[in-house]
């Protein structure tokens, strides 16, 4: 049987149509204009290797990259490693393919912010022989106690005044792993009295012996994510950094250190983060979700990340195309998932081809239809796109459609079948139900009667006369069994984070899977490629599971339902 794929032209870029306009771009337009930097621009995406990306971090990606592309400069992709305990090469790797599957090449920018640790080492000897930077003996605790809140001034360690001598001595030995792990910490010597607790003496490197992903047991100290991170921009020459807004604060520190060693000095810029109903998006709290099996891993079909939304049938355009549409802002607000999963049928509804299966089969049998005739019917694959071709349905005696779609008592406004009612079989016949089989026990029906109308081949009849529904149905002998995952929202509760003193996993959607067995699809789909997405009709977007189908075992996963609640909100609003 011939089989159609999804039809889609490369485009790799977003933004290919409209301008996109916000304020960080008009700082970049206003930078270009003013020739800062000798007019380039250099982006960066700086993931820490510690969990996999979701759609928030494709805001970042799409924004950096996008920038980028839009003006002729480029992006790095750099990891900020800076935290050997918590991080991994299998995070290192997922993200690599994440950004790639987005869309978005780095080429031979990559870059590990542990590739410059000696670099940043020497940097911080540079603070230290500049009085700058101090080794203190206060632990944790005491850090903590001197450091004073936002209404009291900090006290200063009674370690500040050491003198730079003793200050590199120390280090150098720090380095070389003569103290104990949380010992002794560098500290910036700034202001204990300022208003910005950030710039109340941070601590910029610390004593930890955890083996490095990267440089294993080559470092004992590793540099606090604030020093290294804009000292990573520097050296890499990044012209704007662009970061979200819980780094608003941190930034005179960033620029206190840039100008304290006198390099260049990239321009940071705080965007709000996207935080997206129903759903968790910080990697703490994804990873919890993960470690404790509330979900079966970081790619669970119901997770919000790019592994996730992958699996589920997101498709990387549909991405991007939500992550222009939410737009870049200063404050933070809270982005309706039904924007995101309106962005997918949109998407779908153009490309995916349209195919049949029956969730949930209740058997029908058509009682003048020869027992040994099959037919093959032409079914489009597309009802607006011709070019995406057609393929035949086997018809027969025996056929499954959705239990759903017989009622034996049939409320009002039940347009589908019953006993004595006609109703069309989707490119097929107009069939009529003449009698129900029960189970003798349950009363269950379990197989339904019909006689189908020679005349009406194709769905429709000649003499004018109408059915009210059409039913979608397989072939029972031809169809191909299969597992389909249903989904609802992880979390019940449009914000289940909001509430402090209640654990977000109360909020768990109990309902969040629902797995069907015994679905029957249509024999075009014998051997479809994992991932591939096609529209069930009436059910809505399915994709092929990339892990748990193979020949033998079709298992699909519902991407979504054919209710879009957003554009009926957006008509609402006209
Ligand atoms: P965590 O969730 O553990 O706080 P993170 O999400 O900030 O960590 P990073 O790896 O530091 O993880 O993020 C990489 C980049 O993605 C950063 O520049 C960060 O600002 C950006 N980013 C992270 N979350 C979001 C979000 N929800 N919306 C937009 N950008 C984000
Ligand atoms: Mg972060």
């Amino acid at each position: 049987m011939n089989k159609k794929n999804e039809k889609r032209t490369a485009n790799m870029t977003t933004n290919d149509s409209v301008a996109l306009t916000d304020f960080i771009r008009n700082i970049i337009t206003e930078d270009l204009k003013a020739n800062k930097n000798e007019a380039r621009i250099v982006t960066r995406f700086p993931p820490e290797p510690n969990g996999y990306l979701h759609i928030g971090h494709a805001k970042s990606i799409c924004l950096n990259f996008g920038i980028a592309a839009e003006n002729k400069g480029i992006c790095n992709l750099r990891f900020d490693d800076t935290n050997p305990s918590k991080e991994d090469i299998e995070y290192v790797e997922s993200i690599k393919e994440d950004v790639r599957w987005l869309g978005f090449n780095w080429n031979d920018r990559l870059f590990y912010a542990s590739d410059y640790f000696e670099q940043l080492y020497q940097y911080a000897v540079q603070l230290v022989k500049a009085g700058k930077a101090y080794v203190c003996d206060l632990n944790a605790q005491e850090i903590r106690d001197y450091r004073g809140t936002l209404t009291k001034p900090g006290k200063e360690s009674p370690y500040r005044t050491r003198s730079v001598e003793e200050n590199l001595d120390l280090f150098e030995r720090m380095r070389a792993g003569e103290f104990e792990d949380g010992s002794r910490v560098l500290r910036a010597k700034i202001d204990m009295a300022s208003g910005n607790l950030n710039m109340r003496d941070p601590v910029i490197y610390r004593i930890l012996r955890a083996e490095h992903h990267r440089t294993g047991d080559k470092w004992c100290i590793y540099p606090m994510y604030d020093f290294a991170h804009c000292l990573s921009d520097s050296l890499e020459g990044i012209t704007h950094s662009i970061c979200t807004l819980e780094f608003e604060d941190h930034r005179p520190l960033y620029d206190w250190f840039l100008d304290e060693l006198n390099v260049h000095h990239p321009q940071q810029i705080e965007f709000a983060r996207l935080n997206l109903s129903y759903t968790v998006m910080s990697k703490r709290k994804l990873a919890e979700l993960v470690e404790q099996g509330h979900v079966t891993g970081w790619d669970d079909p119901r997770m919000p990340t790019l592994s996730g939304l992958r699996r589920r049938g997101y498709t990387p355009e549909s991405i991007r195309n939500f992550c222009e549409r939410i737009g870049v802002a200063k404050r933070d607000s809270m982005v309706d998932i039904a924007l995101l999963e309106h962005c997918i049928r949109e998407d779908l509804n153009q490309h995916a081809p349209r195919v049949m299966g029956v969730l949930r089969p209740l058997r029908v049998v058509i009682d003048n239809y020869p027992e040994d005739q099959i037919e093959e019917l032409d079914g489009p694959y597309h009802p607006e796109d011709s070019s995406m071709g057609s393929r035949k349905l086997p018809f027969s005696r025996v056929l499954y459609i959705e239990r759903d779609d017989f009622r034996e008592d049939p409320p009002k406004k039940f347009f589908r079948l019953s006993l004595g009612r006609e109703v069309r079989l989707r490119y097929a016949y107009y069939i009529k139900c003449t009698r129900v089989v029960k189970d003798e026990q349950t009363n269950e029906v379990v197989e339904v009667h019909c006689t189908y109308d020679p005349e009406t081949r194709g769905g429709w009849s000649s003499d004018g006369r109408k059915v009210r529904g059409t039913l979608h149905w397989v072939s029972a002998d031809h169809s191909l069994e299969a597992e389909v995952r249903l989904y609802d929202r992880l979390f019940d509760k449009a914000n289940p984070t909001g509430e402090k003193d209640t654990d977000f996993k109360t909020y768990l959607n109990p309902n969040s899977l629902e797995t069907l067995t015994s679905c029957r699809v249509e024999p075009s789909l014998a051997g479809e490629a994992p991932g591939s997405r096609s529209q069930f009709e009436r059910l809505g977007y399915f994709c092929v599971d990339a892990k748990d189908s193979s020949d033998g075992a079709l298992a699909f996963n519902r991407t979504v339902t054919l209710r879009d609640s957003w554009a009926k909100i957006e008509k609402r609003k006209k």
